[in-house]
């Protein structure tokens, strides 16, 4: 990868009016874009206004020294932060170690000797770019092992992680967590008469339609397993998520793809079992997860294409597990 001076912005920070013109001359003559700033503060104002690529800052400033200022940044930018070239004085060893103790990635020592800055700045924004494609190139990979690739929601991977998250903040928060498990009705009969490539398509907009019916933010469909997807609810009543589980049987029926060989309808359908919980630190994940799945086969036994609750109360002597159907 070859750096396109043009397109590189330095901001170069010196209390030295001269030095400072200096360097600005050069680096603009190596075709780079310059910023300058006469002192520490100026020098961090324009780092948030222009973001640059690399920082060239003068050691003795001041006021705000050059130390302070890469401290002050690496605090507020962290890892995003462009690296920092120190210019310090010749004789100067105590700056150099102080520099690179506190991160600066390089220095240049005055009287400046410009065909090492030159290399130095060139390196140093090469390097920079890279570990920013990297940086990039990792998120999406970690982005993709949680997606499902055929149906493209998050896939079980990303739910059992998200479910935990959640269900810690509800707990923490006193607050309610609701999950909605569905399951497509007579799928494997939908397979063997339309093949299963059909059956690929159908899941794919079975996926989008339900992703449709979810609004929040914090609202996350995941695809469960082969014909089950799941929806996560943070902050919701079983009377919310029970309005947001007859959306999804409603918009799947109103898709109307046609399925001949259902015993129990013309086209696909969808059933729901819904569960909400004030999670305590006694229970488990697995506790929501089981109840729904138990209201999901209520849901098949009365006859699917239809959404079943179950009410979690207060332990009590009559309910014991705090259940009730
Ligand atoms: P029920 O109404 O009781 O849920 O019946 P069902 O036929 O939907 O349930 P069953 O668990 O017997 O069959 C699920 C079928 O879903 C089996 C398989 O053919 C199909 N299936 C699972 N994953 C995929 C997939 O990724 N692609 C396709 N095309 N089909 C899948
Ligand atoms: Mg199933
Ligand atoms: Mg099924």
């Amino acid at each position: 990868m070859l750096v396109q001076p043009e397109s590189a912005l330095i901001l170069v920070a010196d209390d030295d009016p001269f030095i400072r013109h200096m360097l600005t001359r050069y680096l603009e003559h190596e075709g780079y874009q310059v910023v300058e700033a006469a002192n520490g503060e100026a020098a961090l104002d324009l780092y948030f206004c222009y973001l640059p690529d690399l920082v060239l800052l003068d050691a003795l400033m001041p006021v705000v020294d050059g130390f302070e200022v890469c401290r002050r940044l690496q605090t507020i930018a962290e890892s995003s932060l462009a690296p920092i070239l120190m210019i310090t004085g010749l004789e100067d060893e105590k700056s150099v170690d102080q520099a690179f103790e506190i991160g600066v990635v390089d220095y240049v020592t005055k009287p400046i000797h410009w065909a090492v800055l030159r290399q130095r700045v060139r390196r140093l924004i090469l390097q920079h770019r890279l570990e920013i494609e990297l940086r990039e190139a990792n998120r999406q990979l970690q982005q993709l092992t949680l997606m499902d690739s055929l149906t493209q929601v998050p896939n079980r991977r990303r739910f059992d992680e998200y479910i935990l998250q959640e269900w810690g903040r509800a707990v923490r928060e006193h607050l309610p967590l609701a999950l909605i498990i569905c399951d497509l009705d007579h799928f494997k009969p939908y397979n063997d008469h339309y093949g299963h490539q059909a059956g690929d398509r159908c899941l794919q907009q079975v996926a989008q339609t339900l992703n449709q019916c979810i609004n929040r933010s914090a609202d996350l469909l995941a695809r469960y397993g082969g014909e089950e997807f799941a929806v996560i609810l943070p902050n919701t009543t079983l009377e919310g998520a029970t309005q947001i589980s007859d959306r999804l049987v409603r918009q799947v029926r109103a898709l109307a793809l046609p399925h001949a060989t259902s015993p129990s309808a013309a086209t696909v359908t969808l059933s729901c079992g819904v569960a909400s919980m004030l999670p305590m630190a006694n229970h488990l994940p697995s506790d929501l997860v089981l109840i729904a799945d138990q209201a999901l086969y209520q849901a098949k036994a009365q006859g699917r294409n239809q959404s079943k609750a179950i009410y979690i109360v207060p332990p009590t002597a009559e309910h014991p597990c705090g259940v009730r159907h």
